[in-house]
């Protein structure tokens, strides 16, 4: 009997769970689907901007992870629609036909328009190009701080804003600050280290969460040195500028999104 040909879109979290669970059955065909050769594991970057671990920590191949399964093929290429009367996936290159198709293609970083500037300006981490482009921006300007030094440590701050202290703004906040603090005593550099701005327009970080979790986790951030601004609602993001709701004006050379952000009423 042929099998029954299922199609997943996507080689996230979400694909790769359903196509474990497919390949048990020998009556199953499943075709995965990915823009790239390779699967993300997004929960794990933050120890990668912090140097825990290096870019194959973050990285599965899917060509040879589809072929440790049963009857699974992988297929690189970038959907571009889906042809449901025909019940076929279009690529650019080809047009694959299904049985079942399961669409699992994740989420982007949602820039609100009510933020002059944010989408221009602000950078996410949700895919491996823009997480080593952050890692390789901050490792600069530490290096930068210890060339610094023969100038009598004449350097402009370098700051990094981290807009949204949900459990992803706080974990990122933390990680850096912590990871800087570490090269700093490590080196015994003496020249000022960067400084990690965590802004929030609710009253507190981690908004909603246990109060015992808020009051433990600000009180961590402050240790490691990270200036918390809860209560600081954001209303435009220039180039390299952030203008806040009270009319403070803070510089930065690389801002993060890692919230949703509400308009004001
Ligand atoms: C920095 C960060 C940290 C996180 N930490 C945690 C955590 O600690 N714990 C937790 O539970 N969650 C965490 N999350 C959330 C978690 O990563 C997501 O919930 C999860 O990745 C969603 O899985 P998914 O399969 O829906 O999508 P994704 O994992 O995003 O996968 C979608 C896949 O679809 C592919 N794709 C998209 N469009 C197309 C197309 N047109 N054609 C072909 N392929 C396409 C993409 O290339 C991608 O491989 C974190 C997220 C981020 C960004």
């Amino acid at each position: 009997m042929k099998p029954i040909h299922v199609v997943i879109i996507g080689g996230g979290y979400g694909g790769i769970r359903a196509m474990e669970h497919l390949s048990k059955s020998s009556r199953i065909h499943v075709t995965l689907i990915d823009q790239n050769a390779y699967h993300y594991m997004q929960a794990e970057v933050y120890d990668f901007i912090a140097n825990k671990v290096d870019m194959s920590h973050i990285m599965i191949d899917l060509p040879s992870l589809c072929n440790s399964f049963g009857l699974v093929s992988f297929l690189c290429e970038e959907v571009l629609t889906i042809e449901t009367d025909a019940q076929e996936v279009i690529t650019e290159g080809q047009r694959i036909p299904y049985d079942y198709l399961i669409i699992a293609t994740g989420s982007r970083t949602y820039f609100p328009t009510f933020i002059p500037g944010l989408r221009e300006y602000t950078h996410g981490v949700k895919s491996v190009p823009s997480a080593l482009d952050f890692k390789q921006q901050f490792e600069r300007a530490l290096l930068d701080r210890i060339q610094a030094q023969k100038n009598r440590c004449d350097v402009k701050p370098f700051n990094i804003v981290i807009g949204g202290a949900g459990l992803s703004g706080v974990e990122i906040a933390a990680e850096m600050a912590a990871y800087a603090n570490k090269f700093y005593q490590n080196g015994n550099f003496g020249c000022r280290s960067v400084d990690v701005y965590l802004i929030d327009a609710y009253e507190s970080i981690l908004f909603g969460m246990d109060p015992f979790l808020i009051r433990s986790s600000h009180e961590r951030l402050i240790q490691l040195g990270v200036h918390v601004w809860h209560n600081n609602r954001i209303s435009e993001v220039r180039e390299h500028c952030i203008l806040l709701d009270n009319g403070k004006l803070l510089d930065f050379e690389f801002m993060i999104l890692q919230g949703v952000f509400v308009p004001r009423h």
